[in-house]
């Protein structure tokens, strides 16, 4: 225990060093995947406090800000991701409901949280949007900076999207014009265009700078317009598949990664059951999902070193039901993941932990180098009349 943290009880591990759930049946029997037998391997502190633990100069750390669905969870936010290279880069992927209090509880400063890309548009992966968004003034001085495909039409895409937020924005903008630094609030979009895809073209390289390379490919979701990301960095690769059924095309995409991260839901059945939509409408949405029985076909295609399923419903009696399905089909290591859920790669190894943090945690200032255009901008001329100000009450 770290002096002066209060946690809350709940996400812990088990007397193994297994995270564990709320439920208390383990989310994984593989916390440590060895990948190269023989060398020494790095040992991690049981549990991952932020700011307690530095990041080696050639390991991944992944953190889940999200694990859960729509209708979020105290335990379990909508989807999100955080990933941070040995470099010092850092990238959110996705920020569903929820998120954004479990990202800002890992005590980084907005400011050094500036790249974000998104799967899709479904709400449960884009609701905290303006939760991320209104960094700016507190230490994110810069635009956000927001990656994502195009859609259907323009008003589907990842640009349009971007510039209503930023206009549904504008009272909170204009009121703090002047008090704040306002630099920070903007959204910069960075829309790939997904009618580029074919057979001939699987993957896009949408970002290419400090020895990262992060591809796009398409994802079969309900509509089109959805996608996952190839990350490779140092020789340490991962994918994050955001929503969608299983497919071959996008396990193609994933070959070889060291972390495979895929949605995974619950059977049809169960969903009727526990979430009481008629059985018609929980068959209709799981097809837009991936069951354990499939993820596991889907991990026999991509041998990754480890599976990663998120979007799942955690609850004492839906976690071994996932494992029975995905063994069904596969043995391969993989995690089945909780909130605050830390993985770190490296050359050698993949070891999951759990983190904690602390729930009055206070805001990080931005770090020298990102403090980005403190000017303050005037006032707005939306000014509340002199009748009503005239009243104010100013001192004892
Ligand atoms: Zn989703
Ligand atoms: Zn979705």
């Amino acid at each position: 225990m770290i002096e002066g943290y209060r946690c809350i009880s709940g996400p812990d591990t088990t007397s193994d060093g297994y995270p564990l759930p709320l439920t208390g049946k383990p989310l994984t029997k593989h916390n440590v995947v060895v990948k190269k037998e023989g060398v020494e391997l790095k040992q991690y502190p049981e549990r991952f406090f932020p700011k307690k633990e530095d990041l080696g100069a050639d390991e991944i750390r992944l953190t889940c800000i999200g694990s859960g669905n729509p209708i979020v969870r105290r335990a379990q936010a909508a989807t999100g991701w955080l990933c941070e290279l040995g470099n010092g880069d850092k990238f959110i992927f996705d920020v569903g409901g929820g998120t954004v209090q479990n990202l800002w509880s890992l005590e980084y400063s907005p400011a050094e949280l500036d790249k974000l890309f998104l799967t899709h548009l479904h709400l449960d992966h884009v609701g905290d949007y303006h939760v991320l968004f209104d960094g700016m003034g507190w230490a994110r001085n810069a635009p956000l900076q927001v990656w994502g495909p195009s859609g259907y039409t323009k008003e589907m895409g990842t640009a349009y999207f971007c510039e209503l937020m930023d206009k549904a924005a504008l009272w909170h903008i204009e009121s703090k014009r002047g008090l704040v630094p306002s630099s920070g609030a903007v959204s910069v979009a960075h829309e790939f265009d997904v009618s580029q895809f074919s057979p001939e073209n699987p993957r896009l390289l949408v970002y290419d700078e400090n020895g990262v390379k992060i591809y796009a490919f398409p994802v079969i979701h309900c509509i089109y317009g959805s996608v996952g990301y190839r990350v490779e960095w140092n020789g340490l690769s991962f994918t994050f598949h955001g929503d969608g059924s299983p497919s071959t095309f996008e396990a193609e995409q994933a070959k070889g990664v060291d972390v495979f991260m895929h949605e995974g839901f619950l059977d049809a059945e169960t969903f009727h059951q526990k979430a009481k939509l008629p059985l018609q409408n929980a068959q209709l949405v799981v097809g837009e999902h991936t069951t354990g029985d499939k993820f596991g076909m889907l991990m026999n295609i991509v041998q990754p070193k480890l599976g990663v399923a998120y979007h799942y419903f955690l609850d004492d009696d839906t976690i071994d039901p996932f494992y029975e399905l995905y063994h069904q089909t596969c043995d391969l290591p993989l995690v089945l993941t909780q909130d605050l859920m830390v993985i770190n790669i490296t050359p050698d190894q993949i070891v999951t932990r759990q983190a904690w943090t602390n729930p009055l945690h206070w805001p990080s200032p931005a770090p020298p180098d990102k403090r980005g255009d403190m000017t303050l901008a005037t006032r707005s001329e939306a000014a509340i009349p002199k009748w009503i100000k005239d009243t104010l009450i100013t001192g004892p």
